[in-house]
């Protein structure tokens, strides 16, 4: 049998952590089975459709660098992929069950099932649904009104008194009392617009889909299916109901715990790496002891038995590590590209002055950015965290108040005393390697009798403007030695002067 699984979102809103999950783990299944991973468009709830929707699927998708095998953008053998291309099909396919005795056709107006339901709900009546009211008229008289144009749309029938049966891969065998099931469901509405459970059925079918990997909140519609599946008399696909995504609070994953939309991640300066390794184990576990895989790696591990029964809870905090961990497998020249734009949006190379927006860097800054990438490439765990970390490189700190350039158990005097000391190794150490700076400053600090952290503490602070800093060495050597002399001269101007 050949393996053929698709993603079949609706266009209704930006891919997020979920969709993307059950994207990727029918994307791994497809591939580590050999088979084909399919993208089909289910756009039938016309009201909700926004085109912005598609394009930030496709977008999402290309950057992630998740592709399918078959696809509205791409054809294919089953084309067309996009559900509202594919109407007539629906439409066919209900009258064919109607034929059959499996469907009716149903009069009752929006005016007549409205009152239905409110009805219900004012008696707390524990029935919920349709009433089956068309469900027994003559099958001659119901075609022939519908022939004389009058309004209805097409029923499934459902046979009371019966179960229904199937296997989930993951959940193990499921039955269902057929009167549980939601009664006699609307396949066709009035206009001849298919309902998604008939689109969905009629559309796994033609287009040959051996398994269904979806979200767990489908498992409640999966009976419906089967039912169609076998008035069509069609073999149903193996289905898999993926584990839910909790929040840390055990809650469904959403917008009150974080991002969520894929979009927002990638302005927050996640890598689609990141993303893909950590997505793929939400709710599945590959091998022991290893964190780190690649796509490809990943679609050699999967399989169905890897997948955990447990709803996943997704880390942000994981997230962030793998981040780092990716960040820190770019090569420099990779890195300054991927956070140039942080770079320019937040004005690290100067602003435009009347709206504020940041500017590009000029062929020097440039440079100076791409030299500066391994000073902080250990220390980021985000985009956005490169030009942060990097201002002092491209504009003037402001000068700290005394204190901050007082070294543990030190005074203003013995700091002053220090600095001028740092100051006479600026210009050696800028034409250093870091090895070689470190031993100047070590034989420094010997000689001198003081201690390593305290020389350098106050020549950090007034060259970086902080006691934190990117690695020294490789700043003065980045900003060279006459711009740290006046860094270091506008501190001592400051301290002396108090
Ligand atoms: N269109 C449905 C969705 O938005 C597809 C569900 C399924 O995979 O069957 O998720
Ligand atoms: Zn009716």
């Amino acid at each position: 049998m050949e393996i053929r699984d698709r993603y079949a979102p609706s266009p209704t809103g930006l891919q997020h952590i979920g969709g993307v999950r059950t994207a990727l783990f029918n994307y791994l299944f497809a591939r580590s089975a050999g088979g084909k991973f399919i993208l089909r468009l289910e756009d039938t709830d016309r009201a909700r459709f926004d085109e912005q929707f598609v394009y930030n699927l496709y977008d999402t998708f290309a950057w992630l660098g998740i592709h399918w095998d078959e696809g509205p953008d791409i054809g294919g053998p089953a084309a067309p992929y996009v559900q509202s291309e594919r109407f007539e099909r629906y439409k066919k396919y209900a009258q064919d069950l109607v034929a059959q005795d499996r469907a009716y056709y149903c009069f009752c107006s929006a005016e007549r099932l409205d009152k239905l339901r409110e009805e219900r709900e004012t008696a707390h009546a524990s029935t919920t649904g349709y009433d089956r009211h068309c469900r027994n008229i003559p099958p001659a008289e119901a075609a022939d009104r519908a022939q004389a144009g009058e309004a209805h749309t097409i029923r499934l029938k459902i046979s009371l008194g019966e179960t229904t049966a199937f296997r989930d891969e993951l959940l193990g065998d499921i039955k269902w009392n057929n009167d549980d099931v939601n009664p006699d469901p609307i396949l066709l509405k009035s206009d001849g617009f298919p309902t998604y459970h008939l689109a969905n059925v009629v559309d796994d079918h033609l287009m040959g889909i051996s398994h269904v990997l979806r979200a767990q909140e489908w498992l409640s519609s999966t009976p419906l299916h089967v039912i169609m599946y076998h008035a069509f008399g069609w073999e149903h696909p193996v289905y898999c109901h993926l584990p839910m995504v909790m929040g840390q609070d055990g809650k469904k994953l959403s917008k009150r715990h974080g991002a969520t939309s894929i979009d927002e991640f990638r302005r927050q300066g996640y890598l689609p790496e990141a993303l893909i390794n950590y997505v793929a184990l939400l709710g599945a576990s590959y091998e022991e002891g290893k964190d780190l895989y690649t796509l490809e790696a990943l679609a050699a591990r999967f399989s169905l038995e890897k997948l955990n029964k447990a709803p996943a809870i997704f880390d942000y905090k994981k997230l962030e590590w793998y981040n780092g961990q990716y960040i820190r497998m770019k090569s420099d020249a990779e890195l300054a590209a991927l956070a140039l734009p942080y770079a320019v949006s937040r004005g690290l190379f100067g602003n435009t002055g009347a709206g504020e927006t940041g500017v590009e860097p000029s062929p020097e800054q440039r440079s100076t950015f791409l030299a500066a990438m391994p000073l902080i490439k250990e220390r980021v765990s985000f985009l956005p965290d490169v030009p942060e970390k990097l201002g002092y490189l491209f504009s003037e700190p402001p000068i700290p108040a005394a204190p901050e350039f007082i070294p543990k158990k030190g005074d203003l005097p013995r700091t002053i005393a220090l600095l001028q000391m740092g100051r006479d190794l600026i210009a050696p150490m800028a034409a250093s390697t870091d090895e070689a700076a470190e031993v100047l400053i070590k034989a420094k600090a010997e000689q001198a009798g003081v201690k390593l952290g305290d020389l350098m503490m106050p020549l950090r602070v007034a060259i970086t403007g902080a006691r934190v800093s990117p690695p020294l060495f490789g700043s003065i050597r980045i900003l060279g030695a006459s711009r740290c002399l006046d860094r270091v001269d506008r501190a001592l101007g400051v301290l002396t002067t108090r």
